[in-house]
Order: C-alpha cells, then sequence, then structure tokens
C-alpha cells in the first residue's frame, strides 16, 4: 500500500538560480562617503535578480528611481547611498523593491532645474558638477544635491533627459506610481559628453510656441499703432505702391526697459512670418569694435535678401547717441554708416527697423529725420489694468488656488512694468514648488515633484505675496 505519512520534501522550489524578477529588501542608509548612484547587494543575490554587477536596477519604494548595482556584503538588505533614498521616497528599515532596468542609455542631454530660491552658482560646465554627474543613473523627477563648497547644496531637479525617461511619481499608492508613459528607456546614464542644461526661471516657458500679439498684455493702442505702420507694408507692399504713400521705414519704440519693446518686435516678427535680426547697440560697439560698421553692413544685407524682414536695434542709443562720447570719430562713423544703410534701403517697406531706447533725448537727431526712424511709440508703465492683464498672461499655464485675485495683485505693483510681472509670476511658481516640497517629504519622508505636476500645482495668494516680499 501507499504510505500515508507526511510527505518529505521541498517546501520551496530547489532550482535557486532562476532569476527572479524582482526582489524585495530592507534599506541600509550607505556611509555618508558611499558612492554616489551606488546599490549594494551580496553577490549571490544580485545573480538572483538576473543581474551582473555593474548593472542598472530600478529600486521602487514610494516611487521608483535607478541605481548601479555593486557587490555588497549583507545578506537581506540593500545599502544605498543617500540621495537614492530619497528618489525612492523610503527610509532605512523600509523594504525596497529592486529590479533589472531595462534599455539603460548614455544620455545625450540632461535639464535640471535648481530648486534653490537664489537659483545656482553653477554653470552647466562647471568642473564640481561634472564630477558629481558623470556616471550618475538618473531618471526624470530625481533631485540631485549637488555638494557646493563653503554653502548649501544646490538641489537640481531632473526635468528632461534625452532619451526620456518615464516619470516616476511619488505615491503610498501602487498602482499610482507607474508611470503614465512608458518611454522605452527606463533610465540613462550621465556621460562626460552630456550636454547638460540648467534651466532658469527665464528659460522655462510651459507654453513653447512662438510669442504673439496674444502674450503682450495692456498694450492693445500701441500694439494697434505698431501693425498698422509695420504690418501693412510687409504683408501688402502693393497697396503702399497703390496709394502712392512711403510705407515707414523705422519705428522707434521707447520707454523704461521691461515694457515689453523687445517682445512687441519679435511677436511682430512671428506674426507677420518675417526674418528677425537683432542689432544690440552697445554689443555692436564694443564687441565688434573696428568692425562694427562691417557688421551692420552684413546684416542689412541679409535682412534685404530675407525680405520680409524685421531689424530690431535695441538700445539705439549706443549706436547713434547725440554726442558722440569719448573721441567721437569711430563713434560718428557707425552712425553714418547706420544713416547710409537706412537711406540705402530700397525695399517699399518689406525691411522694417524697429529701434529700441530707454532715452529718445539721447539720440541724434539725425536718426529720427523723416525717411529714417520718424514715427514714435512710447511704451509707458502699465496701469492697474496693464498689470492685471499681464499678469494673467504669465500665469495662464499654471493651475491658481481660488483665491488669486489679480486685481489685488494690480494694486500691490504700482511701477512694476511687464518684465517684473512676469518674474513675480515665476517667483511665485517656484514659492508653491519649495512649499510642496517639505509637505511631501514630511507626508512621504523623502519626495519630490516631477515637473509636469508644476503646472498642476495649485499656486496661491500667500504665493504671490510671498514673492513679493523676496
Ligand atoms: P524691453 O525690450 O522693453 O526691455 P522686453 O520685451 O525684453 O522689455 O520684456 C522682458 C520680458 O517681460 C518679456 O519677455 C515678457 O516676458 C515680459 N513683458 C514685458 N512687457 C510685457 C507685456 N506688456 N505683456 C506681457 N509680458 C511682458
Amino acid at each position: 500500500g501507499n504510505a500515508k505519512g507526511p510527505v518529505k520534501g521541498p517546501t520551496r522550489p530547489l532550482i535557486e538560480d532562476t532569476p527572479a524578477e524582482e526582489a524585495r529588501y530592507t534599506i541600509v542608509a550607505g556611509p555618508p562617503q558611499h558612492e554616489r548612484g551606488v546599490a549594494r547587494l551580496d553577490a549571490a543575490a544580485i545573480t538572483r535578480l538576473g543581474c551582473q554587477i555593474g548593472d542598472i536596477v530600478l529600486i521602487t519604494g514610494k516611487r521608483t528611481t535607478a541605481a548601479r548595482l555593486l557587490p555588497g556584503q549583507q545578506r537581506d538588505s540593500i545599502v544605498l547611498h543617500r540621495g537614492i533614498i530619497l528618489n525612492s521616497a523610503s527610509k532605512p528599515g523600509e523594504q525596497v523593491t529592486v529590479r533589472k532596468a531595462n534599455n539603460v542609455a548614455d544620455a545625450d542631454e540632461i535639464s535640471l532645474l535648481p530648486l534653490n530660491a537664489q537659483g545656482t552658482p553653477l554653470k552647466p560646465d562647471s568642473p564640481l558638477l561634472l564630477r558629481f554627474l558623470t556616471g550618475l543613473p538618473v531618471t526624470i523627477g530625481d533631485v540631485l544635491s549637488v555638494p557646493f563648497s563653503g554653502s548649501t547644496p544646490t538641489d537640481f531637479l531632473v526635468i528632461g533627459t534625452t532619451p526620456s525617461t518615464p516619470i516616476y511619481k511619488v505615491s503610498a499608492n501602487e498602482s499610482e506610481r507607474q508611470p503614465e508613459q512608458e518611454t522605452g528607456t527606463d533610465a540613462v546614464i550621465i556621460q562626460a559628453n552630456t550636454a547638460i542644461r540648467i534651466q532658469t526661471r527665464d528659460t522655462i516657458t510651459l507654453d513653447t510656441t512662438a510669442v504673439g500679439y496674444k502674450d503682450i498684455g495692456g498694450l492693445d493702442k500701441e500694439l494697434q499703432r505698431i501693425r498698422e505702420m509695420v504690418e501693412l507694408p510687409l504683408k501688402f507692399p502693393a497697396v503702399f505702391d497703390r496709394v502712392g504713400i512711403e510705407p515707414p521705414k523705422g519705428v522707434l519704440l521707447y520707454g523704461p526697459p521691461g515694457t515689453g519693446k523687445t517682445m512687441i518686435a519679435r511677436a511682430m516678427a512671428n506674426e507677420t512670418n518675417s526674418a528677425f535680426y537683432v542689432i544690440n547697440g552697445p554689443e555692436v560697439i564694443n564687441k565688434f569694435y573696428g568692425e562694427s560698421e562691417q557688421k551692420l553692413r552684413n546684416i542689412f544685407q541679409e535682412a534685404q535678401q530675407n525680405a520680409p524682414s524685421i531689424i530690431f536695434i535695441d538700445e539705439l542709443d549706443a549706436l547713434a547717441p547725440k554726442r558722440p562720447e569719448t573721441g567721437g570719430e569711430v563713434e560718428r562713423r557707425i552712425v553714418g554708416q547706420l544713416l547710409a544703410l537706412m537711406d540705402g534701403l530700397t525695399s517699399r517697406g518689406q525691411v522694417v527697423l524697429i529701434g529700441a531706447t530707454n532715452q529718445p533725448n539721447a539720440l541724434d537727431p539725425a536718426i529720427r529725420r523723416p525717411g529714417r526712424f520718424d514715427r514714435e511709440i512710447p511704451l509707458r508703465v502699465p496701469d492697474i489694468r496693464g498689470r492685471i492683464e499681464v499678469l494673467k498672461i504669465h500665469s495662464r499655464n499654471a493651475a491658481l488656488a481660488p483665491d488669486v485675485d489679480f486685481n489685488r495683485l494690480a494694486q500691490m505693483t504700482p511701477g512694476f512694468v511687464g518684465a517684473d510681472l512676469a518674474a513675480l509670476c515665476r517667483e511665485a511658481a517656484m514659492v508653491a514648488l519649495r512649499r510642496n516640497l517639505p509637505r511631501i517629504n514630511e507626508l512621504l519622508q523623502g519626495g519630490f515633484i516631477p515637473y509636469e505636476t508644476l503646472v498642476n500645482l495649485q499656486i496661491t495668494m500667500n504665493d504671490f505675496q510671498t514673492a513679493l516680499r523676496e
């Protein structure tokens, strides 16, 4: 008969070397000098994960991040660099899931957003930053804390990589942690030849389309006048032939810095599909010293070849001052060249010059004569209605809390020009971001906000007020 006794046999499969998809280990924090980006696991465990020494793994706590696997001593636990613990939104003593990363690529490019209030003193090519970053495996949403000698570390949020990794979010809920989009590349490794971009608040535009009229606030009347002067000849040169009037060659915009002079010129070029050339007065004088006239000739020639074109001359007063300073000989030649080029334009309005200056009275009168900059439009510091419009334009991509009151903000900002109001909106978004970082840390013991949620972040009235005080 058959024995009815207890069946003896293995309760676990005998074959120990079948690689596991993933495994869970208890976190031990590495010593402070522990290698950045490194996770240490004992050699047998590495093999069980189907990995080899040096492979990149994904480490998942309440968030997923990447690490390089190296052999360690501790059984059943994983020794993690502190940065990995932070980025996996976990803490020592907790468990993380470890699995081999698929498709790890060298990063062609990586975009970093400094999170510190003052931005960062580090340049993208700073040796300190390069030494810190090279070899590091990263994913979008990681925070990299770069020790900056003599001061607090700069925290950078990885807001983009090429190729792109998924955006791993922090969540206590397993399903919400799954990336919304699989990108085919789980993580990238920063190499010595990776292009590093440090985003500044100025370069971050959530709306990437080119600037147009809809982006200009509080200048309806001015814009209307400029459009009549500039746009008609650019678009319909024949109309001007027919009515026999000369289209303007140059329009002078004057007003304090930051009132939108450059923006208007750029928007006009975009809206009329014209080529856009910028001449910066002081730069032509100083940087191209000795070649200033040649430089001017080249730009005018190119603009004519590529017409319709707009040539924007910023700080026109530097090129054509009333009384040329020091010596004067060179300066007089440059003014002369500019006047000759303007007079020589035979493009029937297909090349339009837009000059900008803060001090129209400092201009050489000759440049304001008929056939030259003979139309003038003042740009004033915006009034309260203008300020409301500009504030709305610059927060239209941000999620505002219901308590944000643009009327009150406009009342609080007399004297602010467009550039100041744009900076205020950016700063308020940064305040909201910083306000959320510590809270998430508290809730999840180590977290971050991926850049995408910056867009969804609620910016409150208080954030604007904090930004105003800073
Ligand atoms: P300017 O050439 O008069 O010194 P800019 O055109 O360079 O000023 O303005 C700098 C920035 O300020 C612009 O890129 C824009 O973000 C913001 N800005 C200035 N004026 C306005 C405005 N009227 N409406 C919206 N944004 C403005």
